[in-house]
């Protein structure tokens, strides 16, 4: 037997082949050679897929309190709880927090159950954490959540920029995509926005290793220089955007000429101006961002002053042009589509707009709609602390760990009157502080979809037996939802009963004016929901091809159909370093390792690429704060602390310090990096600043 499935880790969307051997209860993993993201290859994640299943360490059963229950009693007790109350403290006192980790069919229907029956839009995701600002970017340029671009345009691209993106690590088949497509085509340019030389300046023509936190400086140079230089695609602008001059004025003024723009972020004047020329100089221009933009107090104006760029080059909705943000997780794009954060409505409707409000209320026919934004993730903890929020589901993520100011989200939790933690695994710092437990199907067990970066939805497809009592996320979720009294609207047999319903829901009374549109999927049987080829959104009609590119025709998403230029004026990050804390903190992924290593830490093979948490610094850094390469050191903030191994790798420049995100009290005395980041957050999209906390050193 051979299924094709998706990988459940980054945004890249890989599909895979599994392959189950019955006989030796193991499970072959390979690339799936047709599908379109991947082409059969993956990464060392990707391929170690068959490592991580069986029944080891996995949350079987349900508990409550520590004690093993039924099903039925364990999600009795949730409803009763959450029912309880919602009468005694009112709708917003409840809450969901829910995960990129999920399908689109469970975010489809804990949305619906929050912001359309409970009546709150206290459900946001971890996806906050990874891609919130490049959505409200996207929403503020765009008047949607719009990616434009797909992967075909990074082979097509002759310039592409990576921003604040280690994509050899973070996207590694994509990466391999990238670097193929230049060795075929060596006059293809690549540049490299990092503070880090990471392994992706490998195949760079150029790194410009910007300070940490400069990007909007850069970009507004950037745009400054392009007009000056006569850059600008006067008709598209003309045609198509407006805003312009307002936002030149703004760039010009808060970034300066271009030697202030070099002195703010950290570069030699020729450096910059080499980067500006390649820019002006190739048409089809691929700037491609990540975490290293979308996690910054500014992060919504880093994108905001990238997509700027692209409309005055008018190099948008073309093939190998335009601004691609790549997201972090394999669904996180799915719960957008859904409305799974907190600003959002179903079908990348606004929940602000009455119009919209009143369409999705009359689809669900429901009895109440949330009116109003709900708390954003960091918001979302602090209220709990505060004992404002009494309950909170969390489904699939692992909050304790990966939030910043982590030590408060735990305080947090254990202040909390209610709170259910549903999940693959057993014995998280999460799952520690439960007081209902709830064990999830895992990948390989359930069925669904999900939608990658370029927004290409596929299929995830079981192929083996649910282990234990594990249900899959949307099954809980309608069990829950009906136990509170909601069975009519939550009476779903299977993934493909809600999926046709959220097609549906894409199209309803939708002329055109929202691009989110998959109505064509909306009336697909089960046997052809089963088959389902990857396919790009829009998906309008019945036999429709998909859509590789969007904004081709130049017409937009706002009101008015034209693109915004967003003025986006220079602000440094929150917190400045000083003589206490002389370093800046900034944390990511490493390459074997997904997350807070829930799957991945089972793999053998993955652990012997980094098999402990370091802490990466420039030698002269080390220097300074008297410890050496492979010495313990102890790492601290204003926030937290925790002990790892100096590592002078030679990719840290003077002043930063990287510490990876993944390790946690399960897998290693503690050492969860989120206890250690600021809790700011960007204004617009309330995304946290993880890439710069002012830090120190010491030995240990
Ligand atoms: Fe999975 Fe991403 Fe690796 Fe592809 S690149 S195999 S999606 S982790």
């Amino acid at each position: 037997m051979s299924i094709k499935t998706t990988c459940p880790y980054c945004g890249v969307g890989c599909g895979v082949i599994a392959q189950p051997d019955a006989a030796r209860g193991t499970v072959n993993i390979s690339g799936d050679t047709t599908h379109p993201s991947n082409f059969g290859s993956l990464c060392s994640k990707g391929s170690a897929l068959g490592q991580t299943l069986g029944s080891d360490g996995r949350l079987l059963y349900p508990e409550i309190n520590g004690q093993r229950v039924s099903m039925d009693a364990a999600l009795t007790h949730v409803a009763a709880g959450f029912n309880r109350i919602i009468a005694e403290h009112g709708p917003d006192s409840v809450a969901l927090y829910v995960s990129g980790q999920l399908l689109t069919e469970d975010y489809y229907v804990a949305n619906k159950l929050m912001k359309g029956f409970v009546g709150t839009a206290n459900i946001d995701t971890n996806s906050r954490l990874c891609m919130s600002s490049a959505v409200a970017g996207h929403k503020r340029a765009f008047g949607e959540d719009i990616v434009p671009a797909c992967y075909e345009d990074l082979e097509l691209a002759d310039l592409i920029v990576l921003v604040g993106s280690n994509t050899a690590w973070c996207h590694p088949v994509l990466f391999q995509r990238i670097a193929q497509a230049k060795q075929q085509r060596p006059e293809m340019k690549i540049v490299v926005v990092d503070p880090r030389r990471t392994m992706t300046c490998d195949i760079a023509d150029l790194h410009v290793p910007v300070l940490s936190g400069s990007d909007v400086w850069l970009f507004n140079g950037l745009l400054a220089y392009l007009h000056e230089h006569g850059h600008v695609a006067n008709d598209f602008i003309a045609n198509h955007t407006e805003g312009v001059d307002e936002a030149l004025r703004v760039a010009r003024e808060s970034a300066g000429d271009m030697k202030q723009v070099a002195a703010a972020c950290g570069l030699e004047t020729e450096r910059l101006l080499e980067f500006y020329r390649m820019f002006a100089d190739h048409e089809r221009v691929i700037t491609a961002f990540s975490m290293g933009v979308n996690q910054s107090s500014a992060g919504t104006d880093k994108v905001n002053s990238i997509i700027n760029c692209h409309l005055l080059t008018g190099r948008i909705g073309q093939q190998g042009a335009g601004p691609f943000s790549i997201t972090g997780q394999p669904n996180a794009m799915g719960g957008r589509e859904v409305g799974g954060l907190a600003n959002m409505l179903a079908a990348h409707m606004d929940l602000e707009n009455t119009s919209h409000r009143d369409l999705v209320q009359d689809f669900w026919r429901s009895p109440r709609m949330a009116e109003r934004g709900g708390l954003k993730a960091v918001e979302l903890f602090d209220a709990i602390h505060d004992g404002k929020v009494k309950a909170v589901w969390i489904m699939a993520t692992n909050p304790v760990v990966s939030l910043p100011d982590a030590d408060k989200v735990k305080e947090a939790l254990r202040r909390c009157e209610l709170v259910v933690v549903s999940d693959c695994f057993a014995g998280t710092d999460t799952n520690a502080l439960a007081h209902v437990l709830l064990p999830a199907a895992g990948w390989g067990e359930k069925d669904g979809t999900v939608t990658n970066s370029e927004r290409r939805i596929s299929r995830q497809r079981a192929f083996q037996q649910l282990s234990g009592d594990a249900r899959p996320d949307w099954w809980l979720i309608c069990e829950v939802a009906r136990r509170m009294g909601f069975d009519r609207s939550f009476n779903y047999d299977n993934a493909h009963e809600i999926f046709v319903e959220h097609a549906a829901l894409s199209a309803w009374n939708n002329d055109g004016e929202r691009a989110f549109d998959i109505g064509g999927l909306a009336k697909i049987s089960s046997t052809e929901y089963d088959d389902l080829a990857p396919i790009q959104w829009p998906v309008p009609e019945r036999n429709h091809p998909g859509t590789p590119r969007l904004l081709e025709s130049g017409r937009f998403y706002r009101n008015n159909r034209r693109a915004r230029f967003v003025p986006t004026a220079t602000r440094a990050p929150a917190h400045k370093v000083d003589s206490e804390f002389p370093w800046v903190l900034n944390t990511g992924r490493i390459r074997d390792q997904w997350h807070t290593m829930t799957r991945t830490g089972r793999a053998p093979q993955l652990g012997a690429h980094l098999p402990e948490p370091y802490i990466d610094m420039h030698a002269q850094d080390a220097l300074l704060s008297a410890v050496s390469d492979g010495q313990l050191a102890r790492v601290e903030t204003q926030w937290g602390a925790l002990v790892a191994r100096v590592k002078t790798s030679g990719e840290m420049p003077r002043g930063t310090i990287f510490v990876p995100i993944h390790w946690n009290s399960a897998v290693a005395s503690d050492a969860r990096v989120g206890a250690l980041v600021n809790p700011v957050v960007d204004p617009v999209s309330g995304e946290p600043e993880f890439k710069h906390t002012p830090a120190r050193v010491t030995p240990f």
